[in-house]
């Protein structure tokens, strides 16, 4: 499996994927946004683009669809209860359904509701694992629940299915705020000394240089997966003493997403 990621270099900071079969140089795009960015980006490395593939109904995530289906005639994939949203759907998705691309890429597909009710995630079960998450998981982050979110949804996601992933896992987000989220965490959580770390190298590069962290890395950096570090908990008590000695990890996901809207 070949992965090209595309620094979108917008306000939003979206990384758009392609995924290319190594012996067939297939490829589908994941969330194009600016589709002549995606051609040229599939061009230069040889990719013929023959599936496209949304995250979410979220225009940041769809918005080159017609481009690149103009271009390719390539067939399009998102959640079947984001099809209608979207428009021009070829294929809507569920949970366990597996997306192949070429010979030898094959991609999970993951129902992970939480920023929007009609997520998932793509995940590539390969010696190396790999998962596209969309705005589910960020680096040292999770995404927000403003545009038809829910962040209890969002928890489950986490618990229930992310975090139970191979810490091997690269992780590949929709969106490049690395220097911000570590921000947050080494906000909640000062005593964070690997956060401290990755903030001062992810401030020292361009965003297109940003490293791709794997599951591991991100249950010692990121908050929302930190969900019983004393400090955190601690520190959300000062600021919500509502929550009691002992929150459960689900008010702690919750009060930290709270947070972090208006952080
Ligand atoms: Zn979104
Ligand atoms: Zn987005």
């Amino acid at each position: 499996m070949l992965v090209e990621r595309i620094w979108a270099a917008n306000p939003l900071r979206n990384f758009n994927y392609l995924i290319a079969c190594s012996q067939t140089g297939e490829a589908l795009v994941v969330d194009p946004l600016d589709a002549e960015q995606c051609l040229c980006a599939a061009r230069e490395r040889g990719f013929t683009i023959t599936q496209v593939l949304n995250t979410h109904e979220h225009p940041d995530h769809t918005m080159g669809n017609a481009g690149v289906v103009a271009a390719t005639r390539a067939k399009v994939m998102a959640h079947a209860a984001a099809a209608s949203t979207i428009g021009g759907v070829d294929r809507g998705l569920g949970r366990g359904d597996v997306v192949k691309v070429g010979r030898t890429v094959e991609l999970e597909v993951l129902d992970t509701p939480g920023h929007t009710r009609s997520h998932l995630c793509l995940l590539a079960r390969v010696d190396s694992p790999a998962l596209f998450c969309g705005d589910t998981l960020f680096n040292a982050g999770a995404g927000n629940c403003h545009n038809g979110g829910d962040p209890e949804l969002l928890y489950e996601t986490f618990v229930n299915q992310l975090a139970k992933l191979d810490d091997a896992t690269r992780v590949y987000p929709g969106h490049e705020y690395m220097a911000r989220n570590l921000a947050f965490t080494l906000d909640r959580e000062p005593g964070n000394a690997e956060a401290l770390k990755l903030l001062a190298a992810a401030r020292a590069h361009d965003p297109d240089a940003t490293r791709v962290t794997t599951l591991g890395e991100e249950k010692r950096v990121n908050a929302f997966l930190r969900l019983q570090n004393p400090e955190i908990v601690a520190r959300l008590r000062e600021r919500f003493p509502e929550i009691g000695e002992k929150p459960d990890a689900r008010t702690v996901f919750v009060k930290l997403r709270e947070l972090r809207n208006t952080w």
